[in-house]
């Protein structure tokens, strides 16, 4: 994979892909800038060495139609406020007569953000034909959007066959950099801490670990689907019947792998999440049949903190409890605490855990926040992305 350095783009028009999917509240405010800082390097890097930049960006799930509350004019006007010596044009469309006409007028330093990719089917279609559409009358491809190489959409994948000239820019060069020390040769021990809702989206990054960590610690809902596998009654708390086997097959890999799999040994529980209070802390089965767990308890925290301890490299995904909820928050903040204060090489990803991460006030220490909660999950599973192959 070249990177955004390597190549001449002075004279040249560079279509650029970021991700700007940036949270807007109900007047069309941008309530978080944090994605449109994190690719302003490449940005500034781009229009310094005179390049003609189109800027490409999806928000939202239009799903293909066009839709004026997910438009990125919010974004355009976001810009010129942070880049007050470029002119910043803002595109009527995403392809088009009109906007080959912007294209083809557009002079050196000045910058074209296109409209909401995905105002398009054919965005996620990875059709061909919009791809050569968007490619048109662009010289060179820089990808920066890490947080959706995970997706062979056109304007990820699919235009990188149309234009000769491509590299990655200063984001996604990071992300690789660090996603690829932790994946490919990570040292040891290598400790995972995996939370959130679900065993299902993370399966492979699950049969990865079991393959390359030393020790995979397991919290939050996900947790209830491998005790439930384990024959153990866990109450209300949440399970995922259809992925027992799974579960237990997981489990089996690890023990055969001589990888240490903990899950969680005690238990807050409450009579739902909406209830917003703990009423209990539990170390053995079966649950009251009227109470489910959300989150880990005191004695989980105080192990999963001592292996925690042993690692030289640790990566995390998803929260180890219902930590929106105050009562609900203690393990994730510990356990972000932990990972905190670690010598280990630290990477942190996914929306909740970078959330808990900040709410626990330690993101200056953590090695790498990773802008791309699914993406650098699926990086760690398979090693790299399509995103990532379409460049090479
Ligand atoms: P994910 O998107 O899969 O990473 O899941 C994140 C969500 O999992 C968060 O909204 C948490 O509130 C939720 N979560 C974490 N632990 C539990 C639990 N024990 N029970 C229910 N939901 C949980």
């Amino acid at each position: 994979m070249k990177f955004l350095e390597e190549i001449e783009v002075r004279g040249k028009t560079v279509f650029l892909r970021v991700d700007f999917n940036v949270p807007l509240d109900e007047g069309q405010n941008i309530r978080d800038d944090t994605r449109i800082q994190a690719s302003l390097p490449t940005i500034k890097y781009l229009l310094e060495k005179g390049a003609k930049l189109i800027v490409a960006s999806h928000l939202g799930r239009p799903k293909g139609q066009f839709n004026p509350k997910m438009s990125l004019k919010p974004v355009a006007a976001h810009l010129e406020k942070l880049l007050p010596e470029t002119r910043i044009i803002m595109a009527p469309d995403v392809i088009g007569e009109a906007v080959d006409k912007l294209k083809a007028s557009l002079n050196v330093g000045q910058l074209l953000l296109l409209e909401n990719v995905r105002f398009y089917k054919e965005e996620t279609d990875n059709d061909p034909g919009f791809s050569r559409k968007l490619a048109e009358g662009c010289q060179v491809f820089i990808n920066d959007a890490f947080g959706s190489c995970h997706r062979a959409h056109a304007s990820v994948v699919g235009i990188a066959a149309f234009i000769p000239e491509k590299a990655a820019g200063y984001l996604l060069k990071k992300e690789v950099d660090y996603l690829s020390k932790i994946t490919h040769h990570p040292e040891k021990p290598f400790v995972a801490i995996l939370g959130g809702a679900k065993i299902e989206d993370k399966i492979p990054v699950l049969e990865s670990l079991i393959n390359k960590a030393n020790t995979v610690l397991i919290g939050g809902a996900m947790a209830y689907t491998f005790l439930k596998a384990k024959n153990l009654q866990v109450g209300k708390s949440l399970v995922e019947e259809d992925k027992l086997e799974i579960a237990a097959q997981i489990m089996k890999k690890a023990k055969e792998n001589q990888v240490r799999f903990l899950l969680p040994s005690d238990h807050i529980l409450a009579t739902s999440i909406e209830s917003q209070e703990a009423k209990t802390t539990v170390d053995s089965y079966p649950f009251p049949d009227d109470l489910m767990a959300v989150d880990i308890g005191p004695k989980t925290i105080s192990e999963y903190k001592n292996q925690i301890k042993t690692a030289r490299t640790i990566f995390w995904n998803g929260p180890l409890g219902v930590f929106e909820v105050e009562a609900f928050a203690r393990g994730t903040i510990e356990i972000a605490r932990a990972v905190a204060e670690s010598e280990a090489l630290s990477v942190v990803g996914g929306g909740d855990s970078i959330t808990a991460i900040h709410k626990a006030g330690v993101a200056d220490k953590i090695n790498h926040i990773s802008t791309g909660g699914g993406a650098s999950l699926e990086f760690v599973a398979y090693g790299t992305l399509p995103g990532i192959e379409a460049l090479q």
